[in-house]
């Protein structure tokens, strides 16, 4: 049985005609730079996320850019990120010649670990970028509370996160002063290209992201500021406006998923339960802690991506690859060993050790496949896979 880490054409059939359609729509109106779809985008992510403004920008990396410029991040600047998660939450920081200051994450939630996070501000600490990794939204309120103690704003990546909640109830991406999403073709809101969206309730930073949006002119030709390109095309728009009534579902499908792997590792012996971050108690794979539950709003996690922990990783990887089942490493390697970074580890702020956690995520978590199409029979042949490796392997 073949079980892709995503089937992104197991989707598009299930919308086909709606999404034809849109395309159609766009080529025949010949208006494709922002205009109606990309307002009427902008209208319907406000209203899903229950904030008051939205811009559709050209991609997540450029959401998470815009959104520095927005603040005001100037060279020399620092801000505070998790030393796990994908480049681009580090690689805006430097584009921008600031300093990204990594934290460590907290290994049950695999997000930053907001405890750790008050020893690395100074004087020239200017913001924190939490990351909803996989889904999942950061520790917010213990963020928020440092944040405003130290005058220090925070840009959400919500890059994998759209939809998913906060334990409150509040969406990912407006807790903060500005949320940033990716519209990627493999996020949970995908489109037929680069995407992404910047949100915030903060009329001022608002008015300042779209001036930035196109160059920093206001009006047309006059600059005060200096911004870029970073538009959102009407097709990728068009695309969002037919998918955003799905996302919810979609969700409820990965949560499914997410709950019947669960089960099955449970099932199989191979696992105590979700949330051990511990072998001696967890068993052989430690799954994601995860609340399945929809009332209460605990932590609603959309599962971007459904990943374990197992000591093997690199074996069982080339094992279900061999069964023809798809897996990926988000990610190999944290921001601290990254080559293009090695000056700034040289930095007396960090000490040895100090990422114990973001090195054990890297050399032990593995992606299983998650989308929302996939089948009851699809999964138990995941886990079934795993257990047939572990036979081996005791
Ligand atoms: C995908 C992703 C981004 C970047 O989004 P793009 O649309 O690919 O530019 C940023 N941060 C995280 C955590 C992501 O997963």
């Amino acid at each position: 049985m073949k079980v892709p880490l995503l089937d992104l054409k197991a989707q598009y059939s299930t919308i086909k005609k709606e999404l034809d359609e849109a395309l159609i729509r766009t080529a025949e109106s010949q208006y494709f730079i922002l205009g109606p779809e990309v307002g009427k985008l902008e209208e319907n992510i406000c209203k899903y996320l229950k904030c008051k403004y939205a811009v559709g920008v050209s991609s997540g990396t450029d959401a998470l850019l815009i959104a520095l410029m927005a603040i005001g991040i100037k060279p020399g600047d620092e801000v505070i990120i998790p030393d796990y998660s994908f480049f681009a939450t580090a690689g805006v920081v430097s584009r921008l010649n600031a300093i990204p200051v990594f934290v460590d994450i907290d290994l049950k939630t695999y997000n930053i670990d907001a405890s750790k996070v008050k020893a690395k501000i100074t004087k020239k600490t200017k913001a924190i970028i939490p990351v909803h990794l996989y889904g999942q939204t950061a520790e917010m309120n213990a963020l928020a509370e440092i944040a405003k103690k130290h005058g220090l704003k925070i840009i959400e990546d919500g890059a994998q996160a759209i939809g998913s909640q906060y334990s409150d109830g509040r969406y990912s991406g407006t807790i903060g002063d500005i949320g940033c999403f990716s519209f990627f073709p493999s996020k949970n809101l995908g489109c037929f290209g680069d995407g992404g969206m910047v949100t915030t309730n903060d009329e001022t930073l608002y008015e300042k992201l779209k001036i930035l949006r196109v160059h920093g002119s206001k009006p047309k030709y006059y600059h005060k500021i200096i911004g870029g390109n970073f538009r959102l095309d009407a097709i990728q728009a068009a695309v969002l406006n037919v998918k955003l009534p799905h996302l919810n579902g979609w969700s409820e499908g990965r949560r499914k998923n997410a709950r019947l792997y669960t089960e099955l590792f449970i099932k199989s012996g191979l696992s105590t339960g979700s949330g051990s971050t511990d072998y001696k108690d967890g068993g052989r794979v430690l799954l994601p802690e995860a609340i399945y539950e929809s009332a209460g709003h605990q932590n609603y996690h959309i599962f971007n991506q459904f990943v374990i922990r197992v000591k093997e990783r690199d074996e069982l990887r080339t094992f279900l690859s061999g069964k023809e089942i798809g897996t990926e490493i988000y990610y190999p390697i944290p921001f601290h060993r990254q080559e293009c970074f090695k000056e700034l580890m040289s930095d007396k702020r960090y000490t040895d050790g100090e990422f114990v956690f973001s090195d054990t995520a890297a050399a032990e978590t593995i992606a299983l496949p998650i989308y929302s199409e996939l089948s009851a029979e699809q999964i138990k042949y995941v886990v079934d896979s795993i257990k047939e490796f572990y036979a081996s392997h005791s």
